[in-house]
C-alpha cells in the first residue's frame, strides 16, 4: 500500500531520532489501511534487528517469527466486539498490559482499533494510561474519519493522518491485488467498489470479497422495482436488510447526492442509479434532493439511539417514492 509510505517514513524518522511518541492517533477514512499501518509499525518496533533507516521488520528474527505466527505476546490488538463499542474491561486489560514487563521483546505495543468507539468509562480508563505511560509501551490508537475521539485523549497523542490515495493509485493497487487471484472482478466492478468505498482501497477489496456488491445489486434492483410501484415497501426493505443499516444509509446517501448532482446539471456517480435519478430530476425541484439528504442524516443520528432500523428504511423508501410523479399525495 504505497500511500502508507509517507506516514511510515514520518514514524520511522521519529523512531530513529529517539523522539517516538508514547501514543499516536492514526486517523483516516474507513478502509484506507490504518490497521495495516499500525501492524507494520508494531512489527518494526519489536524486531530484534531494527536499525536506523529500517522501515520494515527483518522478517527473520525470533520476534518476527513470533509475530508471523500471530502470537507475539508483546503486541496486543483491542477492538470493538459484538457491542460495537470497546468496553471498560478491555481497556483495563490494556492498562495491565501497559504496566507489565515485556515478555520477549524490548517494547510492548497496544493497538486500539477504533478509538472512536470507546464508551465513556472506557475512554476515561484509557486516559489514565495515556497520562502516566510506562516507558516501554507504545500506544497506537486508530480513528475513523468523521468519528469523534475525546479531546482529552486526542491531545495526548501525536496525530498521524493517513490520506486517501488519489483515484489512479487506488485503482492500480486494487487491480494488482485482485488480478493476482483467479476470477478477479472486471475493471468496471472494481471501479464501482472503489466508488462505494469512498476511494478507500482496502474497503473496496473487502466489499468485493465479502459479496457486498452482489447484495447491493439485489437492493438496487428491488429499489428500482419499488420506485415503479411494482413491489411493496416491505419487500424492498427486505432486500436492504442483508446490507445492514449503515450500508443502507451510505447507499441511499450516495443516490441522494447523485440526484442533487444531476439536478445541478452533472452526472450520477453510481451508474446503477443513473436512470432513476435522471427521471426524478426532471420532475422535482432541487430542494427535494436536499430534503432526502437531510432525512438520511437524521436517520444516521437516530441509529445511535437504537431506533428500529427497519422502520427507518421504510420511512426513507416512502420518502424516495414520494418523488415519483403522481405519487406525492398518496405517499406524502
Ligand atoms: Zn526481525
Amino acid at each position: 500500500m504505497p500511500w502508507l509510505t509517507p506516514v511510515l517514513e514520518h514514524f520511522g524518522q521519529a523512531l530513529d531520532q529517539g523522539r517516538l511518541p508514547h501514543a499516536s492517533l492514526v486517523t483516516g477514512e474507513r478502509g484506507v489501511g490504518k490497521r495495516q499501518l499500525a501492524e507494520r509499525i508494531a512489527a518494526l518496533l519489536v524486531c530484534d534487528r531494527r536499525a536506523p533507516g529500517m522501515r520494515a521488520p527483518c522478517g527473520e528474527c525470533r520476534q518476527c517469527q513470533l509475530r508471523a505466527g500471530e502470537s507475539h505476546p508483546d503486541i496486543r490488538l483491542y477492538q470493538p466486539e459484538k457491542s460495537r463499542m470497546i468496553r471498560i474491561d478491555q481497556v483495563r486489560s490494556l492498562s495491565q498490559f501497559a504496566v507489565a514487563s515485556p515478555q520477549v521483546a524490548g517494547v510492548k505495543v497496544a493497538i486500539v482499533h477504533r478509538a472512536d468507539q470507546l464508551n465513556i468509562n472506557a475512554a476515561n480508563a484509557l486516559l489514565k494510561t495515556l497520562e502516566e505511560p510506562a516507558s516501554d509501551v507504545v500506544l497506537l490508537l486508530l480513528q475513523e474519519s468523521g468519528r469523534p475521539v475525546l479531546p482529552t485523549i486526542r491531545s495526548r497523542c501525536r496525530i498521524l493522518p493517513v490520506a486517501t490515495p488519489p483515484a489512479e493509485e487506488a485503482t492500480a493497487w486494487l487491480a494488482t491485488e485482485l488480478n493476482a487471484s483467479e476470477g478477479a472482478p472486471d475493471p468496471e466492478r472494481q471501479a464501482l467498489a472503489l466508488y462505494l468505498a469512498g476511494g478507500a482501497p482496502r474497503l473496496a477489496m473487502e466489499l468485493l470479497e465479502s459479496g457486498f456488491l452482489d447484495q447491493r445489486d439485489a437492493a438496487l434492483d428491488a429499489f428500482r422495482q419499488f420506485m415503479k410501484g411494482a413491489i411493496t415497501v416491505a419487500m424492498t426493505a427486505r432486500a436492504f436488510r442483508d446490507l445492514g443499516h449503515e450500508a443502507t444509509l451510505n447507499l441511499m446517501e450516495g443516490w441522494a447526492n447523485d440526484l442533487a448532482r444531476v439536478m445541478a446539471g452533472g452526472l450520477a456517480r453510481d451508474p446503477g442509479i443513473a436512470e432513476v435519478v435522471r427521471y426524478l430530476a426532471q420532475s422535482n425541484p432541487p430542494w427535494r434532493a436536499q430534503q432526502l439528504v437531510d432525512a438520511i442524516r437524521d436517520s444516521r443520528r437516530a441509529l445511535v439511539n437504537n431506533v428500529n432500523p427497519e422502520l427507518e428504511t421504510d420511512r426513507l423508501l416512502i420518502q424516495w417514492r414520494s418523488l415519483m410523479p403522481g405519487r406525492r399525495r398518496s405517499a406524502g
